[in-house]
Protein backbone atom coordinates (compact mmCIF):
# COMPACT_ATOMS: atom_id res chain seq x y z
CA UNK A 1 0.00 0.00 0.00
CA UNK A 2 1.03 3.57 -0.01
CA UNK A 3 0.52 6.12 2.61
CA UNK A 4 -2.79 8.10 2.31
CA UNK A 5 -1.06 11.73 2.65
CA UNK A 6 1.96 11.19 0.05
CA UNK A 7 5.20 13.41 -0.03
CA UNK A 8 7.99 13.67 2.72
CA UNK A 9 7.22 17.20 3.80
CA UNK A 10 4.08 15.07 5.21
CA UNK A 11 6.13 12.98 7.24
CA UNK A 12 7.33 13.04 11.42
CA UNK A 13 9.31 10.43 12.16
CA UNK A 14 10.47 10.58 16.06
CA UNK A 15 11.46 8.33 18.68
CA UNK A 16 10.53 7.93 22.74
CA UNK A 17 13.29 8.07 24.57
CA UNK A 18 13.05 7.68 28.61
CA UNK A 19 14.44 5.64 31.67
CA UNK A 20 12.25 1.64 32.07
CA UNK A 21 9.17 2.76 33.81
CA UNK A 22 8.52 6.75 33.19
CA UNK A 23 5.79 5.40 31.04
CA UNK A 24 7.10 5.19 27.40
CA UNK A 25 4.90 2.09 26.53
CA UNK A 26 1.60 4.01 28.33
CA UNK A 27 2.14 6.89 26.51
CA UNK A 28 2.78 5.04 22.86
CA UNK A 29 -0.56 3.33 23.52
CA UNK A 30 -2.39 6.52 24.27
CA UNK A 31 -0.85 8.12 21.03
CA UNK A 32 -2.31 5.48 19.21
CA UNK A 33 -5.33 6.05 20.46
CA UNK A 34 -5.91 10.08 20.29
CA UNK A 35 -4.67 9.65 16.67
CA UNK A 36 -7.83 6.77 15.92
CA UNK A 37 -4.54 4.29 14.89
CA UNK A 38 -6.12 2.03 17.55
CA UNK A 39 -9.45 2.13 18.99
CA UNK A 40 -9.55 0.79 22.29
CA UNK A 41 -6.19 -0.40 24.01
CA UNK A 42 -5.03 -3.54 22.73
CA UNK A 43 -7.38 -3.53 19.89
CA UNK A 44 -5.92 -3.01 16.58
CA UNK A 45 -7.64 -0.65 13.49
CA UNK A 46 -9.66 -2.61 11.06
CA UNK A 47 -7.87 -2.36 7.88
CA UNK A 48 -10.67 -3.93 6.29
CA UNK A 49 -10.27 -4.78 2.31
CA UNK A 50 -6.63 -3.97 2.20
CA UNK A 51 -5.62 -6.33 5.22
CA UNK A 52 -3.38 -8.69 3.90
CA UNK A 53 -2.66 -12.08 5.53
CA UNK A 54 0.58 -12.25 6.95
CA UNK A 55 3.71 -13.88 5.62
CA UNK A 56 5.31 -16.92 6.92
CA UNK A 57 8.08 -15.13 8.84
CA UNK A 58 5.59 -13.28 10.71
CA UNK A 59 4.35 -16.68 11.98
CA UNK A 60 7.73 -17.54 12.61
CA UNK A 61 8.33 -14.63 14.68
CA UNK A 62 5.17 -14.32 16.76
CA UNK A 63 5.57 -18.69 17.68
CA UNK A 64 9.13 -17.45 18.52
CA UNK A 65 7.77 -14.58 20.97
CA UNK A 66 9.40 -12.04 19.37
CA UNK A 67 7.63 -9.09 18.33
CA UNK A 68 9.22 -6.41 15.60
CA UNK A 69 5.64 -5.03 15.23
CA UNK A 70 6.72 -2.53 17.55
CA UNK A 71 10.31 -1.42 16.27
CA UNK A 72 8.20 0.89 14.10
CA UNK A 73 4.85 2.32 14.72
CA UNK A 74 3.30 4.59 11.44
CA UNK A 75 0.12 6.28 12.13
CA UNK A 76 -1.65 9.29 10.87
CA UNK A 77 -3.02 12.63 12.24
CA UNK A 78 -3.67 15.91 11.02
CA UNK A 79 -3.26 15.18 7.87
CA UNK A 80 0.36 14.44 8.33
CA UNK A 81 2.00 10.85 8.80
CA UNK A 82 3.84 9.94 12.19
CA UNK A 83 6.31 7.22 12.09
CA UNK A 84 7.26 6.34 15.90
CA UNK A 85 10.53 4.41 16.04
CA UNK A 86 10.64 2.46 19.18
CA UNK A 87 13.68 2.34 21.48
CA UNK A 88 14.09 -0.60 23.51
CA UNK A 89 14.52 -0.61 26.96
CA UNK A 90 14.66 -2.51 30.17
CA UNK A 91 16.45 -5.83 29.11
CA UNK A 92 16.29 -4.80 25.74
CA UNK A 93 18.58 -2.23 25.82
CA UNK A 94 21.24 -2.63 23.30
CA UNK A 95 22.98 -0.45 20.27
CA UNK A 96 19.83 -0.61 18.82
CA UNK A 97 18.57 1.38 21.14
CA UNK A 98 21.04 3.93 20.12
CA UNK A 99 20.72 3.67 16.40
CA UNK A 100 17.27 4.23 16.52
CA UNK A 101 18.28 7.67 17.03
CA UNK A 102 20.34 8.34 14.15
CA UNK A 103 16.82 7.73 12.09
CA UNK A 104 14.37 10.19 13.53
CA UNK A 105 13.99 13.75 12.73
CA UNK A 106 12.67 14.43 16.91
CA UNK A 107 12.06 12.76 19.80
CA UNK A 108 10.03 13.01 22.95
CA UNK A 109 11.67 12.97 26.33
CA UNK A 110 9.60 11.09 28.75
CA UNK A 111 10.04 12.55 32.26
CA UNK A 112 8.94 10.61 35.50
CA UNK A 113 7.21 14.01 37.36
CA UNK A 114 8.78 12.02 40.80
CA UNK A 115 12.06 11.11 39.72
CA UNK A 116 13.11 13.57 36.70
CA UNK A 117 16.12 12.78 34.39
CA UNK A 118 17.30 9.41 34.98
CA UNK A 119 20.49 7.40 33.95
CA UNK A 120 19.26 6.04 30.35
CA UNK A 121 17.16 9.37 30.02
CA UNK A 122 20.40 11.10 29.97
CA UNK A 123 22.81 8.62 27.73
CA UNK A 124 19.86 8.46 25.00
CA UNK A 125 19.80 12.20 25.58
CA UNK A 126 23.47 12.37 24.94
CA UNK A 127 22.94 10.54 21.81
CA UNK A 128 20.43 12.61 20.23
CA UNK A 129 22.69 15.74 21.51
CA UNK A 130 25.51 13.77 18.42
CA UNK A 131 22.77 14.95 15.71
CA UNK A 132 20.92 18.22 17.45
CA UNK A 133 18.03 15.92 17.49
CA UNK A 134 14.73 18.58 18.68
CA UNK A 135 12.88 17.65 21.74
CA UNK A 136 9.93 17.70 23.07
CA UNK A 137 9.91 17.27 26.87
CA UNK A 138 6.67 15.02 28.28
CA UNK A 139 6.08 15.38 32.05
CA UNK A 140 4.42 12.18 32.84
CA UNK A 141 2.75 10.78 36.07
CA UNK A 142 1.39 13.72 36.93
CA UNK A 143 -1.34 12.39 38.65
CA UNK A 144 0.98 11.22 41.57
CA UNK A 145 3.05 13.28 43.86
CA UNK A 146 5.16 15.16 41.60
CA UNK A 147 8.42 17.33 42.11
CA UNK A 148 7.94 20.77 42.09
CA UNK A 149 7.62 22.11 38.37
CA UNK A 150 10.09 25.03 38.92
CA UNK A 151 12.51 21.94 39.59
CA UNK A 152 12.04 19.97 37.14
CA UNK A 153 12.57 22.70 34.49
CA UNK A 154 15.49 23.62 36.50
CA UNK A 155 16.59 19.46 36.11
CA UNK A 156 16.49 19.44 32.60
CA UNK A 157 18.65 22.85 32.06
CA UNK A 158 20.93 21.69 34.17
CA UNK A 159 21.51 17.96 33.55
CA UNK A 160 20.87 18.15 30.11
CA UNK A 161 22.10 21.86 29.36
CA UNK A 162 18.73 22.39 27.49
CA UNK A 163 16.72 25.41 27.54
CA UNK A 164 13.16 25.22 29.05
CA UNK A 165 9.80 26.54 27.88
CA UNK A 166 6.55 25.09 29.77
CA UNK A 167 4.05 24.68 27.81
CA UNK A 168 1.88 23.43 30.16
CA UNK A 169 1.64 24.53 34.00
CA UNK A 170 0.28 21.73 36.26
CA UNK A 171 -2.13 22.96 38.72
CA UNK A 172 -1.38 20.75 41.86
CA UNK A 173 -0.29 17.36 41.73
CA UNK A 174 -1.08 13.50 42.72
CA UNK A 175 -4.26 14.07 44.87
CA UNK A 176 -3.57 17.54 44.39
CA UNK A 177 -3.99 17.84 40.97
CA UNK A 178 -6.66 20.14 39.49
CA UNK A 179 -5.48 21.00 35.93
CA UNK A 180 -3.57 21.81 33.33
CA UNK A 181 -3.10 25.67 32.63
CA UNK A 182 -2.47 25.78 28.94
CA UNK A 183 -0.05 28.44 28.33
CA UNK A 184 0.25 28.67 24.79
CA UNK A 185 -3.54 29.20 24.53
CA UNK A 186 -4.46 30.36 27.95
CA UNK A 187 -6.75 27.91 28.60
CA UNK A 188 -7.51 25.75 31.04
CA UNK A 189 -7.74 21.84 30.85
CA UNK A 190 -9.34 19.76 33.32
CA UNK A 191 -8.41 17.00 35.61
CA UNK A 192 -10.15 14.36 33.34
CA UNK A 193 -7.74 15.90 30.53
CA UNK A 194 -10.54 17.82 28.51
CA UNK A 195 -10.06 21.73 27.52
CA UNK A 196 -12.06 24.21 28.43
CA UNK A 197 -14.00 25.62 25.14
CA UNK A 198 -13.27 29.18 26.52
CA UNK A 199 -9.45 30.48 26.87
CA UNK A 200 -9.59 33.57 29.43
CA UNK A 201 -5.73 33.83 29.25
CA UNK A 202 -3.05 32.42 31.80
CA UNK A 203 -3.62 35.60 34.50
CA UNK A 204 -7.67 34.86 34.67
CA UNK A 205 -7.05 31.47 35.13
CA UNK A 206 -4.57 31.82 37.78
CA UNK A 207 -6.50 34.12 39.55
CA UNK A 208 -8.97 30.92 40.06
CA UNK A 209 -6.42 29.60 42.31
CA UNK A 210 -5.57 33.00 44.18
CA UNK A 211 -7.57 31.71 47.30
CA UNK A 212 -6.71 28.69 48.06
CA UNK A 213 -5.77 27.14 50.94
CA UNK A 214 -4.33 24.56 49.57
CA UNK A 215 -0.36 24.52 50.16
CA UNK A 216 0.63 22.88 47.02
CA UNK A 217 -1.70 24.61 44.18
CA UNK A 218 -0.40 28.11 46.21
CA UNK A 219 2.96 26.43 45.57
CA UNK A 220 2.31 25.63 41.93
CA UNK A 221 1.04 29.38 40.93
CA UNK A 222 3.95 31.07 42.64
CA UNK A 223 6.12 28.70 40.48
CA UNK A 224 3.92 29.93 37.52
CA UNK A 225 3.98 33.73 38.19
CA UNK A 226 8.17 33.06 38.92
CA UNK A 227 8.53 30.95 35.52
CA UNK A 228 6.41 33.68 33.54
CA UNK A 229 9.01 36.36 34.11
CA UNK A 230 11.97 33.88 33.45
CA UNK A 231 11.86 31.54 31.50
CA UNK A 232 11.84 31.62 27.68
CA UNK A 233 8.94 31.24 25.20
CA UNK A 234 8.78 28.31 23.26
CA UNK A 235 10.58 29.11 19.99
CA UNK A 236 11.21 27.28 16.81
CA UNK A 237 14.68 27.78 15.46
CA UNK A 238 16.08 27.18 19.07
CA UNK A 239 13.66 23.78 18.98
CA UNK A 240 15.14 23.01 15.60
CA UNK A 241 18.27 23.46 16.55
CA UNK A 242 17.94 21.40 19.93
CA UNK A 243 18.72 24.00 22.30
CA UNK A 244 15.34 24.42 23.55
CA UNK A 245 12.56 22.29 24.37
CA UNK A 246 8.99 22.84 24.80
CA UNK A 247 7.89 21.23 28.33
CA UNK A 248 4.46 19.68 28.56
CA UNK A 249 3.00 18.16 31.53
CA UNK A 250 0.37 15.04 31.90
CA UNK A 251 -0.60 11.46 32.69
CA UNK A 252 -0.45 9.23 30.04
CA UNK A 253 -1.84 6.71 31.97
CA UNK A 254 -5.23 9.06 32.34
CA UNK A 255 -4.99 10.39 29.23
CA UNK A 256 -4.38 14.03 30.82
CA UNK A 257 -2.22 16.48 28.31
CA UNK A 258 -1.62 13.97 25.36
CA UNK A 259 -3.39 15.30 22.74
CA UNK A 260 -1.51 18.23 23.72
CA UNK A 261 1.47 16.68 22.99
CA UNK A 262 0.11 14.63 19.86
CA UNK A 263 -0.38 18.43 18.38
CA UNK A 264 2.61 19.66 19.25
CA UNK A 265 4.46 16.98 17.49
CA UNK A 266 2.79 17.43 14.53
CA UNK A 267 2.78 21.14 14.90
CA UNK A 268 6.56 21.42 15.98
CA UNK A 269 8.60 18.41 15.06
CA UNK A 270 10.22 19.05 11.97
CA UNK A 271 9.59 16.99 8.47
CA UNK A 272 12.55 14.92 7.30
CA UNK A 273 16.08 16.26 7.73
CA UNK A 274 19.13 16.58 5.15
CA UNK A 275 21.47 13.16 6.40
CA UNK A 276 24.96 13.55 6.42
CA UNK A 277 26.51 11.46 3.52
CA UNK A 278 29.81 11.52 1.40
CA UNK A 279 30.41 12.81 -0.85
CA UNK A 280 27.56 14.55 -0.37
CA UNK A 281 24.61 15.31 1.93
CA UNK A 282 21.37 13.34 1.05
CA UNK A 283 18.40 16.11 0.77
CA UNK A 284 15.18 14.31 0.98
CA UNK A 285 14.51 16.63 -2.26
CA UNK A 286 16.91 14.40 -4.20
CA UNK A 287 15.04 12.44 -6.98
CA UNK A 288 17.42 9.26 -6.80
CA UNK A 289 15.98 7.02 -3.95
CA UNK A 290 18.20 6.51 -0.99
CA UNK A 291 18.19 4.58 1.97
CA UNK A 292 20.27 3.78 5.31
CA UNK A 293 19.67 0.50 7.48
CA UNK A 294 19.87 1.50 11.28
CA UNK A 295 18.90 -1.89 12.46
CA UNK A 296 18.22 -5.34 11.32
CA UNK A 297 16.36 -7.97 13.14
CA UNK A 298 17.44 -11.74 12.39
CA UNK A 299 15.50 -14.53 12.86
CA UNK A 300 16.67 -16.32 15.96
CA UNK A 301 15.35 -19.97 14.54
CA UNK A 302 18.28 -21.86 13.21
CA UNK A 303 15.87 -22.94 10.32
CA UNK A 304 14.67 -19.51 8.91
CA UNK A 305 17.78 -17.52 8.20
CA UNK A 306 15.28 -14.36 7.29
CA UNK A 307 16.15 -11.13 8.58
CA UNK A 308 14.89 -8.05 8.44
CA UNK A 309 16.67 -4.78 8.14
CA UNK A 310 14.98 -1.95 9.10
CA UNK A 311 15.52 1.02 6.37
CA UNK A 312 14.91 4.63 6.45
CA UNK A 313 14.40 6.57 3.35
CA UNK A 314 16.69 9.44 3.17
CA UNK A 315 15.72 11.26 -0.42
CA UNK A 316 13.05 9.95 -3.65
CA UNK A 317 10.82 7.40 -3.62
CA UNK A 318 11.27 3.93 -2.68
CA UNK A 319 8.61 1.59 -5.16
CA UNK A 320 8.21 -2.20 -4.46
CA UNK A 321 10.04 -4.00 -6.99
CA UNK A 322 12.50 -1.76 -7.73
CA UNK A 323 16.61 -2.39 -7.50
CA UNK A 324 18.62 -0.24 -5.30
CA UNK A 325 22.58 -0.84 -5.03
CA UNK A 326 24.48 -1.57 -2.06
CA UNK A 327 26.89 0.73 -1.72
CA UNK A 328 29.16 -0.89 0.59
CA UNK A 329 28.74 -4.61 -1.81
CA UNK A 330 28.75 -2.77 -5.17
CA UNK A 331 25.46 -5.49 -5.26
CA UNK A 332 21.78 -4.69 -6.36
CA UNK A 333 18.85 -5.46 -4.54
CA UNK A 334 15.66 -6.35 -5.90
CA UNK A 335 13.54 -4.61 -3.11
CA UNK A 336 10.61 -7.02 -3.76
CA UNK A 337 8.46 -7.19 -0.38
CA UNK A 338 8.92 -4.10 2.05
CA UNK A 339 6.83 -3.59 4.53
CA UNK A 340 5.03 -0.71 6.71
CA UNK A 341 4.65 -1.47 10.17
CA UNK A 342 1.33 -0.21 11.54
CA UNK A 343 0.43 -0.13 15.26
CA UNK A 344 -0.56 -4.23 15.45
CA UNK A 345 0.20 -5.62 11.76
CA UNK A 346 2.09 -4.74 8.58
CA UNK A 347 1.51 -4.53 4.70
CA UNK A 348 3.57 -4.44 1.70
CA UNK A 349 4.74 -1.27 0.98
CA UNK A 350 4.19 -0.14 -2.99
CA UNK A 351 5.89 3.48 -2.47
CA UNK A 352 7.65 5.08 0.34
CA UNK A 353 9.02 8.72 0.93
CA UNK A 354 11.85 10.19 2.68
CA UNK A 355 11.19 9.83 6.24
CA UNK A 356 9.53 6.49 6.12
CA UNK A 357 10.76 3.28 7.69
CA UNK A 358 10.26 0.00 5.41
CA UNK A 359 11.27 -3.47 6.57
CA UNK A 360 13.29 -5.41 4.25
CA UNK A 361 13.35 -9.13 4.12
CA UNK A 362 16.89 -10.44 3.39
CA UNK A 363 18.88 -13.15 3.64
CA UNK A 364 22.31 -11.49 5.39
CA UNK A 365 23.16 -9.10 2.11
CA UNK A 366 22.25 -6.22 4.34
CA UNK A 367 24.02 -4.90 7.36
CA UNK A 368 23.89 -1.79 9.84
CA UNK A 369 24.86 1.08 8.27
CA UNK A 370 24.79 0.51 4.54
CA UNK A 371 23.42 2.56 2.16
CA UNK A 372 21.35 1.81 -0.98
CA UNK A 373 20.52 3.51 -3.53
CA UNK A 374 19.31 4.19 -7.82
CA UNK A 375 21.51 7.13 -7.62
CA UNK A 376 25.46 8.14 -7.86
CA UNK A 377 27.19 6.08 -5.06
CA UNK A 378 26.71 8.02 -1.87
CA UNK A 379 27.18 6.63 1.71
CA UNK A 380 25.04 8.32 4.65
CA UNK A 381 27.57 8.77 7.59
CA UNK A 382 26.40 9.20 11.11
CA UNK A 383 25.45 5.62 12.39
CA UNK A 384 28.33 5.38 15.11
CA UNK A 385 29.51 3.11 16.73
CA UNK A 386 29.36 3.22 20.59
CA UNK A 387 32.03 2.76 23.00
CA UNK A 388 30.65 -0.76 24.85
CA UNK A 389 29.41 0.21 28.35
CA UNK A 390 30.01 -4.24 28.51
CA UNK A 391 33.19 -5.41 27.91
CA UNK A 392 34.13 -9.13 28.01
CA UNK A 393 36.60 -11.62 26.84
CA UNK A 394 34.82 -14.35 24.61
CA UNK A 395 36.09 -17.65 25.41
CA UNK A 396 36.23 -20.67 22.99
CA UNK A 397 36.08 -23.94 24.60
CA UNK A 398 36.71 -25.93 21.09
CA UNK A 399 40.39 -25.09 20.27
CA UNK A 400 39.78 -26.23 16.57
CA UNK A 401 36.93 -23.66 16.00
CA UNK A 402 39.26 -20.97 15.97
CA UNK A 403 38.39 -20.03 12.30
CA UNK A 404 34.56 -20.50 12.14
CA UNK A 405 35.16 -17.96 15.55
CA UNK A 406 36.43 -15.62 13.56
CA UNK A 407 33.65 -15.86 11.07
CA UNK A 408 30.99 -15.98 13.70
CA UNK A 409 32.57 -12.56 15.24
CA UNK A 410 32.97 -10.87 12.09
CA UNK A 411 29.11 -11.44 10.41
CA UNK A 412 27.41 -10.93 13.50
CA UNK A 413 29.42 -8.02 14.34
CA UNK A 414 29.11 -6.93 11.00
CA UNK A 415 25.57 -7.19 11.61
CA UNK A 416 25.38 -5.24 14.55
CA UNK A 417 25.16 -7.53 17.26
CA UNK A 418 28.19 -7.00 19.28
CA UNK A 419 31.31 -5.07 18.68
CA UNK A 420 34.43 -6.85 18.04
CA UNK A 421 38.04 -5.85 19.67
CA UNK A 422 40.92 -7.88 18.66
CA UNK A 423 44.08 -6.90 20.58
CA UNK A 424 47.29 -6.40 18.59
CA UNK A 425 49.33 -8.66 21.43
CA UNK A 426 48.18 -12.16 22.22
CA UNK A 427 45.21 -13.89 20.88
CA UNK A 428 41.22 -13.71 21.48
CA UNK A 429 38.47 -11.59 21.09
CA UNK A 430 36.85 -8.87 22.90
CA UNK A 431 33.31 -7.99 22.57
CA UNK A 432 31.52 -4.92 23.39
CA UNK A 433 28.13 -3.78 24.18
CA UNK A 434 25.47 -1.41 25.67
CA UNK A 435 23.45 -3.72 26.49
CA UNK A 436 23.50 -7.53 28.01
CA UNK A 437 20.66 -9.20 25.51
CA UNK A 438 23.82 -8.41 22.84
CA UNK A 439 26.03 -10.74 24.40
CA UNK A 440 23.08 -13.20 25.34
CA UNK A 441 22.23 -12.85 21.38
CA UNK A 442 26.07 -13.57 20.53
CA UNK A 443 26.27 -16.53 22.74
CA UNK A 444 23.38 -18.13 21.14
CA UNK A 445 23.70 -17.63 17.92
CA UNK A 446 27.19 -18.43 17.57
CA UNK A 447 26.25 -22.06 18.57
CA UNK A 448 23.23 -21.92 16.64
CA UNK A 449 24.27 -20.82 13.15
CA UNK A 450 28.19 -21.71 13.36
CA UNK A 451 27.84 -24.52 16.24
CA UNK A 452 30.90 -22.36 17.94
CA UNK A 453 30.27 -22.92 21.57
CA UNK A 454 31.46 -20.02 23.83
CA UNK A 455 31.40 -18.56 27.04
CA UNK A 456 31.59 -14.67 27.65
CA UNK A 457 34.18 -14.23 30.59
CA UNK A 458 34.96 -10.86 32.42
CA UNK A 459 37.54 -8.79 30.91
CA UNK A 460 40.02 -6.72 33.23
CA UNK A 461 38.77 -3.25 30.69
CA UNK A 462 35.88 -0.87 31.80
CA UNK A 463 35.34 0.04 28.01
CA UNK A 464 37.31 1.34 24.71
CA UNK A 465 37.96 3.98 23.16
CA UNK A 466 38.80 4.60 19.74
CA UNK A 467 42.28 6.75 19.30
CA UNK A 468 41.98 9.23 16.71
CA UNK A 469 45.79 9.32 15.50
CA UNK A 470 46.61 12.64 14.74
CA UNK A 471 50.25 12.13 15.14
CA UNK A 472 51.93 9.42 14.59
CA UNK A 473 55.34 9.32 16.30
CA UNK A 474 52.92 10.20 20.00
CA UNK A 475 50.55 7.32 19.08
CA UNK A 476 53.71 5.05 18.61
CA UNK A 477 54.98 6.12 21.96
CA UNK A 478 51.35 5.52 23.66
CA UNK A 479 51.07 2.36 22.15
CA UNK A 480 54.67 1.39 23.13
CA UNK A 481 53.64 2.44 27.07
CA UNK A 482 50.30 0.74 26.66
CA UNK A 483 50.96 -2.59 24.56
CA UNK A 484 48.56 -4.82 26.50
CA UNK A 485 45.62 -2.34 26.19
CA UNK A 486 45.76 -2.04 22.35
CA UNK A 487 43.18 -3.24 20.13
CA UNK A 488 42.02 -3.16 16.62
CA UNK A 489 38.25 -3.20 15.28
CA UNK A 490 36.72 -4.80 12.71
CA UNK A 491 37.69 -2.28 10.49
CA UNK A 492 41.55 -2.15 11.31
CA UNK A 493 41.27 1.04 13.25
CA UNK A 494 43.13 1.43 16.71
CA UNK A 495 41.22 0.93 20.07
CA UNK A 496 42.18 1.53 23.40
CA UNK A 497 40.96 -0.90 26.07
CA UNK A 498 40.61 0.78 29.25
CA UNK A 499 40.37 -0.21 32.55
CA UNK A 500 39.03 2.99 34.31
CA UNK A 501 37.80 6.38 32.88
CA UNK A 502 40.47 7.75 35.24
CA UNK A 503 43.07 6.10 32.91
CA UNK A 504 40.99 7.64 29.90
CA UNK A 505 41.75 10.91 31.21
CA UNK A 506 45.02 10.82 31.91
CA UNK A 507 46.10 8.78 28.43
CA UNK A 508 43.97 12.18 27.15
CA UNK A 509 46.31 14.61 28.97
CA UNK A 510 49.48 13.17 28.80
CA UNK A 511 48.82 12.11 24.63
CA UNK A 512 47.18 15.54 23.47
CA UNK A 513 47.89 14.66 19.92
CA UNK A 514 45.35 11.90 20.62
CA UNK A 515 41.76 11.98 20.44
CA UNK A 516 39.94 9.12 22.66
CA UNK A 517 36.50 9.14 21.24
CA UNK A 518 33.54 7.41 22.65
CA UNK A 519 31.54 7.25 19.13
CA UNK A 520 32.83 6.11 16.05
CA UNK A 521 31.45 7.10 12.63
CA UNK A 522 31.35 3.82 10.51
CA UNK A 523 32.53 4.27 6.87
P1 LIG B 1 7.87 2.12 30.24
O1 LIG B 1 8.75 1.16 30.96
O2 LIG B 1 8.51 3.48 30.15
O3 LIG B 1 7.35 1.64 28.93
O4 LIG B 1 6.63 2.39 31.23
P2 LIG B 1 5.13 1.82 31.20
O5 LIG B 1 4.31 2.56 30.21
O6 LIG B 1 5.17 0.36 31.13
O7 LIG B 1 4.67 2.31 32.64
C1 LIG B 1 5.30 1.87 33.82
C2 LIG B 1 4.29 1.89 34.95
O8 LIG B 1 3.88 3.23 35.22
C3 LIG B 1 3.02 1.11 34.62
O9 LIG B 1 2.58 0.49 35.80
C4 LIG B 1 2.05 2.19 34.19
O10 LIG B 1 0.71 1.85 34.42
C5 LIG B 1 2.48 3.34 35.06
N1 LIG B 1 2.17 4.64 34.46
C6 LIG B 1 2.48 5.06 33.21
N2 LIG B 1 2.04 6.33 33.02
C7 LIG B 1 1.46 6.70 34.16
C8 LIG B 1 0.82 7.91 34.59
O11 LIG B 1 0.69 8.89 33.87
N3 LIG B 1 0.35 7.93 35.87
C9 LIG B 1 0.47 6.87 36.71
N4 LIG B 1 -0.01 6.99 37.93
N5 LIG B 1 1.06 5.74 36.34
C10 LIG B 1 1.55 5.64 35.09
Amino acid sequence: MSLESTGYKSRRTFAIISHPDAGKTTLTEKLLLNSGAIHLAGEVKERGERRRTRSDWMEIEQKRGISITSSVMTFEHDGLTLNLLDTPGHADFSEDTYRTLTAVDSAIMVIDAAKGIEAQTRKLFEVCRLRDIPIITFVNKIDREARDTLEILDEIMEALALDTAPMMWPVGAGVDFNGLIDLEHGRFISTEGKPEAEAPGIEALAGRFADTQNQQIAASMEGLELASGSLPKFDQAAFEEGTLTPVYFGSALKSIGVRELLEAVCRFAPEPRTQPARPEPVDPSMAACTGFVFKVQANMDPNHRDRVAFVRVASGTLKRGMRLKNVRTGKDLKVANPMFFFARERELADEAVAGDVVGIPNHGTLSVGDTLTDGPDVTVTGIPNFAPELLRRVHLSDASKTKQLAKALNDLAEEGVVQVFKPTLGSGYYVGAVGPLQLEVLTSRAAAEYSVPIRIEPAQYVTARWVKVNDKAQFDKFAALHRLNIAEDRYGDPVFLAPSQWEIDRCAQDFPLLDFMATKDRG
